[in-house]
């Protein structure tokens, strides 16, 4: 046995020798193998996917792209499936916009090993994922960590499909350059392995340039080490945009004045709204949820903006994903018309730990959740039983963005008091740890 295993290391050493040795970049696989044209090309659109609208766009600056950025998801977690494989793309993008406060997924274009492309930011916008590149370049990202292992046949197809595509549709320069994102900035990505193999590109060049380097000129200017995990982030103002409106000389005039207007228009816009609007949660609507018609129609809210918030839980078990949590919604709304016999289901709005919002009865509408304010206050059902352990940070982070976003569109008092069921009645509700977590809330009030 020890032979055997002594024998099975040394081969699996000369192959890693082989493979990766001295002479510099060596692969299995080479970029060659898979330059067919764009055979088989299949590109997934946002609807199909899933994706949440985005925050805002701003318009590519330099096109077509003289660049194409190659990352990793930088993560262990692989997909051979449509299905699979969306739900990853969701959450890049919830992270991107939840947690790093972009405008959208950052990539152009996600890949999955199932062999499609996945529709991010497109052809035709900035991205947010390898700065100064983003407003020049395509960024392409494979979902998995090749940091040990290449990405499998039908992603490498795809991707050589894919720059061929966007070389076709005019979006990618005829003589475009391909670099990996740790050559834009001290990264991993696109992980060891997957680099070397992105090194055999005939179109790889080792020491890029960008066509201009304007490093502080959109609002995403974001400087990420690992793609995908929580990592500081630095973003700069729209204002320094209007530095490089005299200092650009490689592009043409006329491209040039009328995309800076562009961009600094759409920024001027974005950043003056992202200031007063915050980011609008993903909000499921009542028939994609599969709600039944309500018994009557709810009447309106006594007092609105209503100038309190009530938080609840289901006391039932949890949900991570959109299937399962719609199916909870059903049976909330089922139970409360049927059992409890009311007009509809009782709740505003319901949370699920997949970070989606659930539209109850909605905004301005009398609620059936907490005597006596169910005519002055908007109540948020958190789906799972939080006596025990707090709902996760995705369930957290989209509460608080309902929230503020209420608040934002004026469907929810401006100072407004935030309180937990049960100091509104006897009960429990919304269980111990949750009921302890709003307590930390700037605006829980210990006096309902
Ligand atoms: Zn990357
Ligand atoms: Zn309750």
């Amino acid at each position: 046995m020890g032979s055997l295993m002594f024998f099975l290391s040394a081969a699996y050493v000369l192959t890693l020798l082989l493979k990766f040795g001295n002479s510099a970049v060596k692969v299995s696989m080479t970029w060659e193998d898979f330059e067919n044209g764009t055979d088989g090309l299949r590109i997934i659109s946002r609807e199909e996917w899933g994706a949440r609208p985005p925050v805002a766009r701003e318009p590519m600056v330099v096109t077509p792209t003289p660049f194409v950025v190659i990352h990793h998801g930088g993560i262990t977690q692989y997909c051979y499936d449509q299905t699979t494989c969306s739900a990853i793309v969701r959450s890049y993008q919830n992270f991107h916009i939840n947690d790093r406060g972009w405008f959208d997924i950052g990539y152009s274009f996600v890949i999955g090993e199932d062999g499609n492309a996945y529709e991010g930011r497109g052809w035709d916008y900035i991205g947010a994922h390898a700065p100064p590149y983003n407003n020049q370049s395509i960024g392409i990202c494979v979902i998995g960590d090749f940091s040990n292992v290449l990405p499998n046949n039908a992603a490498l197809k795809t991707l050589s499909a894919l720059i061929n595509y966007g070389v076709s549709l005019g979006k990618i320069s005829k003589s475009y350059l391909v670099i990996g994102h740790r050559q834009a900035r001290d990264t991993e990505c696109p992980g060891s392995v997957f680099y070397k193999y992105v090194q055999t590109n005939l179109r790889w060049t080792k020491h890029p340039v960008p066509k201009y380097t304007p490093p502080k000129t959109t609002v995403e200017s974001i400087a990420v080490v690992n793609d995908n995990a929580n990592v500081t982030y630095l973003s700069y103002k729209c204002l320094e945009l209007k530095r490089f409106r005299g200092s650009v000389s490689s592009i043409d005039r006329m491209n040039r004045s009328i995309s800076v207007f562009l961009v600094l228009t759409i920024c001027q816009i974005t950043f003056g709204a992202q200031h007063e609007t915050p980011v609008r949660p993903n909000i499921i609507s009542r028939s994609e949820w599969g709600a039944m018609a309500p018994k009557w129609a709810a009447r309106n809210l006594m007092v609105d903006p209503p100038p309190y918030v009530i938080i609840h839980h289901s006391a039932s078990d949890g949900c991570t994903t959109q299937a399962i949590c719609q199916a909870r919604m059903r049976s909330f709304q089922k139970f409360h018309m049927n059992e409890k016999n009311w007009s509809d289901i009782g709740y505003n709005f319901v949370v699920g730990e997949d970070g989606n919002v659930y539209e109850g009865r909605g905004w301005g509408k009398h609620g059936s959740h907490s005597i006596p304010y169910n005519s002055k206050s908007i109540g948020i059902c958190i789906i799972g039983n939080f006596d025990g352990h707090n709902p996760n940070a995705a369930a957290i982070s989209a509460t608080k963005s309902l929230i503020s976003y209420g608040v934002a569109i004026g469907k929810i008092k401006d100072n407004y008091t935030l309180l937990g069921h049960r100091q509104t009645t006897q009960t429990i509700c919304p269980g111990s740890s949750l009921y302890n977590l709003i307590k930390t809330w700037s605006k829980w009030s210990s006096n309902p």
